[in-house]
């Protein structure tokens, strides 16, 4: 079968990549000629762990490709998926359809036989029906069907979540759309991975709820660590204690700096704009995006603690900055919001992490880059461990303390230990939900 994929980004290349090593014909289109140009050069524009190897095989295999050119892309495909952005709108927390509704046009306008047209982007409810319109405007004479395949897939672990799904969504409108996602789907099916075939409004509003009750449990345990600190429980006792529950689950249960990437503010944001345009407030949501901003506000306090009240003339150093590790993406990290604010106090930051440079450059002005952690640690005051990459988590903390002008740690992932900072010669160490300082 073939197979068109609008956007190259975290989803529709992985997706993309994907499809083709289940045998399909993929060509995968984008706006952006910096994208196709490294993309067609063998080049992955994005850090995905896995993806540069698959793609290579499979370009070799002469089953993937690249252009700009859609309509040469849906010559012959019998599925385009739509895979762009739906960041926030700006002023009202909606979803901004711009890009989801540009692509319906173009491929209504490049279209001449049956296809079926996939949205995989996370898109309000409605909105599939609102792309069918538009393409039926754009091209009254076109057969075709929309169906809805929202994306679950993590980044960082992308590809076995897509090749290893715990289930396929699959809004559809009749069984001849039906049928052509169950023959694009069909490698999953052979192996018994659930596919949940439903209606369109169904599929939009799983991948919606979805989201925000993952958002929200990390929120509670957020908010049962900022307790913890003031009863002396120790939160990573209480999230195992509660995980080993079945009906609870251990997944999304750390406590951490606040949740942040490409998905989770987003899209709390446009369901709770959904639940408001209708009239039916999702007012846990609601409830979630605010606590989450004041967890990331409680980082910077327990930064200011660890500085004696003030970053003025203090060195940082800070250790992950993409969102959480494997990743270079930078959306919407609680790094956005600590970083400027030590930068705003007055503290001279120094920044290592192994793939956020070439994003963080741009996004946080006036720090400094250091490769090694304990170069940047090099007569620091404060050490912060902000994203738990690999390499941040098995430090020589020894050699840290010794490097520090003052070895004082805030750890907002957990890492390690009070026990382990004192060991080393830390003088101070705080956590996330655990009693702090030594
Ligand atoms: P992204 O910003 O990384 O990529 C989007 C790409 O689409 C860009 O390369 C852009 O140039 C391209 N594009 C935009 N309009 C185009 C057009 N008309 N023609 C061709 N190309 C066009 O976005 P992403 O992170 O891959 O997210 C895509 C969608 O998937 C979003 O709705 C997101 O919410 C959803 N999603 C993302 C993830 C994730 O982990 N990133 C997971 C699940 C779902």
């Amino acid at each position: 079968m073939k197979i068109a994929m609008i956007g190259t980004g975290y989803v529709g290349l992985v997706s993309g990549v994907c499809f083709s090593d289940f045998g399909h014909e993929v060509v995968c289109v984008d706006k952006d000629p910096r994208k196709i140009e490294m993309l067609e050069a063998g080049q992955v524009p994005i850090y995905e762990p896995g993806l540069d190897a698959l793609m290579a095989k499979n370009v070799e295999a002469g089953r993937l490709s690249f252009t700009m050119d859609l309509a040469s892309a849906i010559d012959g495909a019998q599925a385009v998926f739509i895979a762009v952005g739906t960041p926030t709108r700006r002023g009202d927390g909606h979803a901004d359809l711009t890009y989801v509704m540009a692509a319906a046009e173009e491929i209504a306008k490049a279209a001449s036989d049956y296809l079926v047209i996939v949205t995989k982007s996370t898109v309000p409810v409605g909105t599939n029906r609102q792309v069918k319109q538009t393409v039926a405007k754009a091209n009254p004479s076109l057969e075709f069907d929309v169906a809805s395949n929202p994306e679950f897939l993590r980044e960082g672990a992308a590809i076995d979540d897509f090749m290893k799904p715990d289930r396929v969504v699959v809004g559809v409108q009749n069984d001849r759309a039906a049928q052509v996602m169950e023959d694009i789907y069909r490698p999953l099916y052979l192996r018994d991975f659930p596919i949940v075939t439903t209606d369109l409004e169904s599929a939009e509003m799983i991948k919606y709820a979805a989201n925000a009750f993952l958002a929200t449990k990390i929120t509670f345990i957020n908010e049962i660590a900022a307790l913890c600190e003031k009863v002396g429980a120790d939160v990573k006792s209480v999230s195992k204690g509660m995980g080993m529950d079945g009906r609870i689950g251990n997944k999304f249960l750390h406590a951490g700096p606040g949740y942040g990437g490409s998905c989770f503010p987003k899209d709390t944001k446009a369901l709770a704009r959904i639940g408001q345009e209708h009239a039916s407030p999702i007012s846990i949501v609601e409830t979630v995006i605010k606590v989450n901003e004041d967890v990331k506000r409680r980082m910077i306090d327990k930064l200011t603690d660890l500085c004696d009240g003030s970053f003025n003339g203090k060195t940082v150093a800070v250790l992950g900055v993409t969102f959480k590790p494997n990743t270079d993406d930078m959306r919407d990290a609680p790094s956005l919001t600590i970083v400027p604010a030590l930068v705003g106090g007055g503290a001279k930051v120094r920044v290592c992490d192994p793939q956020g440079k070439r994003e963080g450059e741009h996004l946080l002005p006036g720090v400094s880059w250091e490769e090694d952690p304990y170069k940047a640690a090099h007569k620091a005051d404060l050490l912060v461990i902000l994203t738990e990459w690999n390499e941040f988590r098995a430090l020589d903390l020894k050699k840290m303390a010794r490097k520090m002008e003052t070895p004082r740690m805030a750890d907002l992932r957990n890492v390690y230990s009070k026990r382990d900072a004192r060991r080393a010669g830390f003088e101070a160490y705080d956590s996330i939900g655990r009693e702090g300082y030594l």
